[in-house]
């Protein structure tokens, strides 16, 4: 019999009781022992769950109290020392310390989980030795074990890319560090062979991504002390989000089993075991049933693939797994109620895919007719949906076609623009500006609330946000913007609102999924082709620009930025969608600009985290991420300045496609990270308007002028002044009034000197 793996659970629970546990537990109404009692009653169930399924290998230790890459650090005793921690079992108060903050000890930095919108809390290795505080994977195993009878797989994060993933400590001491690391790995492992474990999953995800000569034998060096230390633990080296890289070396290594993955890194992976075999001795994981996306698979396609697969390997030799840990995935699609028929028997969430996984392996293992049967009335279901009037939009299939094949370009280069602009808006020199939203007070939200339970008609929810909108548009003359914003009241989330407002899109009820910590995200789900279906920010700039004399920037979220954030249809390819997003949002430029706007922003935050894991891919991604925006910005007249917004992010790498999309002005992040990305314009030369946030907006700290000023001086040792616009980090939705009232007029201070400074020009 094929064995079914899952090679991790979502911990967030069907109706998101950990993220309400978590925070309970923080907010100081639930005591600790209870929080204990709780979680652990959230994990059994998720463990009892596959196994009612008939999931027959089930990851342990998957289950974390907020981070698995966290939780590792912890075991290893690796915590900064501006936690003071002493030594022996980690207190919760120092493990969210690190996650969190505390008052006196800021917060390790997170940083995105791969190409996955799930953020892990970096380890800062910053000189203390390791010491395992504990056992997680063996609590994990015995707990399993003893309350349920499961033989479960304890998950650990692999030495590889713990190393890789954590910071703070010298290269060249690599290896120092996995000296340190190692013995503490085999400790592990050791008492879990004792245990009578059977198998074990190292997670080394870095494996699908280059690795240097150096890493390629540290890789050996782990792998071989595992064999030799404890030789009756099966590992299972674990990839996945795409095909490894150094197929031959992985292969190599003495371990008893490979995971792969055959959905994100389907081609590479086959490829290489078609052209170099694999060993007669290990087992293949086959990552078949995609752990990332949303959709139901087509079960005779991946019958075909594993029996593709069996040519290779004997069939005793395979199991047919999840491609990565379901995490990444809501839960169960039972609770939706309102999605439309063919779209609901389109979708598998965490606990579908189970299903998914079960009949598979038996599938697999006996080719009835049965079976078949089973699999094809199975794949007859999940098809309908490509009958639907959504996905058959000939009409706009063929407009975005024929656009996107044209050149997408503004009339005039920028440097003739540029005067154009000047001429026509005669901004002072630093232009200042914010970046979109004004904080969403408890107020704007239960207006929200209201109009949304139908307890306020349109008439009164639309005087409620124009009267915000006269509030700020008003202060922002009285602190002496330049360029005004309507605030965004109107706006919860910058993708979901124009998901709501434009065809092809569907939200789920539930379909949360975790993103850091207990903040979990419910993407919308890109199912048809995506169509303009009328001005969706024209009202609300339209009123803002009435109110002033000075320029109202319109404020759209871009096509890239849309599509990252949501869970996106899979029958056409990442490029085609993004393009018939922006042909929809080119047409909401084009009526903005008939309402008389003639600043437009199009945000796109998110442009550089959609960047592909295999540096091969990468610029053929960028090249139509680029064009997608063009598409959005470049039929406008010479005198609409274009602006653009991203959050930080290692910009270094993509300066040149920034450039290439050509936007009048962009404004990045830069606050926290000055140093490095004014170094990357040290390196590349910038030549359009740009502004670099000059203060935080993540901290309810209210900047000096003085920081703000110098700043500022910074940047113009590498860009040019006439091109440098004065604005914060990044939209204050999340900032109290007072504080970003003052913030602004500090920065308008700043400015104003940096002005003196500069009157020669
Ligand atoms: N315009 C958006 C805002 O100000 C941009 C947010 C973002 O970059 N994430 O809220
Ligand atoms: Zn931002």
């Amino acid at each position: 019999m094929v064995k079914s793996g899952v090679l991790g659970y979502p911990r967030i629970g069907a109706d998101r009781e950990w993220k309400k546990l978590l925070e309970a537990f923080w907010s100081g109404k639930l005591e600790e022992a209870e929080f204990h009692r709780q979680l652990e009653e959230i994990r059994l169930n998720h463990l009892r769950k596959q196994q009612e399924k008939g999931i027959d290998i089930i990851a342990v230790n998957d289950f974390s109290y907020y981070d698995h890459v966290l939780d590792t650090a912890t075991m290893f005793g690796i915590i900064p020392k501006r936690f003071s921690f002493e030594g022996g079992v980690v207190p919760l108060s120092v493990y969210y310390g690190m996650a969190r903050g505390t008052k006196d000890a800021t917060a390790s930095e997170m940083t995105k989980w791969f190409n996955t919108n799930y953020h892990y809390i970096v380890p800062e290795l910053d000189g203390a030795s390791p010491v395992l505080t504990e056992n997680k994977p063996l609590m994990a195993y015995r707990e399993a074990s003893e309350k349920l009878g499961i033989e479960g797989r304890p998950v650990i994060v692999g030495p590889l890319t713990f190393l890789k993933l954590s910071k703070g400590y010298n290269l060249s001491d690599t290896d120092a560090w996995l000296g340190r690391l190692l013995p503490l790995y085999v400790q592990i492992l050791q008492e879990l062979e004792r245990e009578g474990v059977q198998w074990v999953q190292m997670d080394e995800p870095i494996l699908v991504t280059k690795l240097s000569a150096a890493d390629l034998q540290r890789l050996k060096t782990i792998y071989e002390t595992f064999a030799e230390s404890v030789p009756n633990l099966n590992i299972m080296l674990q990839s996945y989000f795409e095909s490894v890289e150094h197929y031959s070396d992985i292969v190599a290594l003495p371990v008893k089993g490979i995971g792969l993955d055959f959905v994100h890194g389907s081609s590479g992976n086959i490829s290489s075991i078609k052209a170099l075999g694999f060993p007669a001795d290990k087992v293949l994981g086959a990552g078949v049933i995609d752990g990332r996306g949303v959709w139901k698979s087509s079960l005779l396609v991946k019958l075909a693939l594993l029996q593709d697969l069996t040519e290779h390997v004997s069939v005793e030799r395979l199991i047919v797994q999840s491609s990565c840990s379901l995490l990444h995935v809501p839960v169960t699609i039972k609770q939706e109620t309102k999605l439309i028929t063919e779209l609901k028997d389109a979708l598998a969430f965490a606990d579908e895919k189970l299903d998914e996984l079960v009949l598979l392996a038996k599938a697999v293992s006996q080719s009835s007719a049965g079976i078949k049967e089973e699999l094809e009335e199975y794949d007859r279901a999940c098809q309908k949906i490509k009958l639907s009037y959504e996905r058959n939009r000939k009409d706009i299939q063929h407009t975005v076609t024929a656009i996107s094949s044209q050149h997408q370009e503004r009339s005039l280069p920028f440097s003739e623009r540029y005067l154009v602009q000047q001429k026509k808006w005669q901004l002072p020199i630093f232009p200042t500006t914010t970046i979109g939203s004004f904080p969403q007070s408890a107020e704007v939200r239960r207006a929200r609330q209201l109009w949304r339970k139908g307890e306020w008609n349109d008439e009164q929810y639309t005087s409620f946000i124009r009267e915000q909108i006269d509030i700020w548009i008003k202060l922002q003359e009285e602190i002496g913007l330049d360029v005004l914003v309507h605030g965004e009241f109107e706006r919860t989330d910058m993708v979901e609102f124009f998901g709501e407002k434009l065809a092809g899109f569907a939200f789920t009820q539930n379909g949360w999924v975790q993103s850091y910590g207990s903040r979990c995200v419910k993407p919308p789900i890109i199912f048809g082709d995506v169509a303009f279906k009328g001005a969706m920010t024209v009202e609300e700039t339209k009123y803002a620009q009435s109110r002033t004399e000075r320029p109202v920037k319109g404020m759209l979220t871009g096509p890239i930025t849309i599509m990252n954030w949501s869970f996106v249809r899979e029958d056409i390819t990442r490029e085609q969608i993004a393009y018939q997003l922006a042909f929809a949002l080119r047409q909401e430029v084009e009526a903005l600009e008939q309402a008389g706007i003639s600043m437009i922003q199009v945000d796109e935050p998110a442009i550089r985290e959609g960047l592909p894991l295999k540096e091969d891919e990468q610029a053929k991604y960028l090249e139509w991420a680029v064009k997608a925006f063009r598409m959005v910005t470049s039929t406008v007249l010479d005198i609409t300045q274009i602006h653009t917004h991203m959050c930080y992010c290692e910009f270094h790498d993509m300066i040149d496609s920034i450039e290439e999309m050509d936007a009048d002005v962009i404004s990045i992040e830069t606050s926290r990270s000055h140093g490095e990305l004014i170094h990357s314009f040290e390196l590349n030369t910038y030549k359009l308007g740009i502004g670099l946030g000059v203060y935080d907006i993540h901290s309810p700290r209210i900047p000096q002028i003085e920081e703000m000023t110098s700043m500022i001086e910074r940047a113009l040792r590498v860009l040019d002044p006439k091109l440098f616009w004065i604005n914060p980090d990044c939209g204050l939705k999340t900032r109290g009034f007072e504080e970003t009232v003052a913030s602004l007029r500090n920065m308008v201070e700043a400015t104003k000197i940096a002005r003196g400074k500069y009157a020669y020009l």
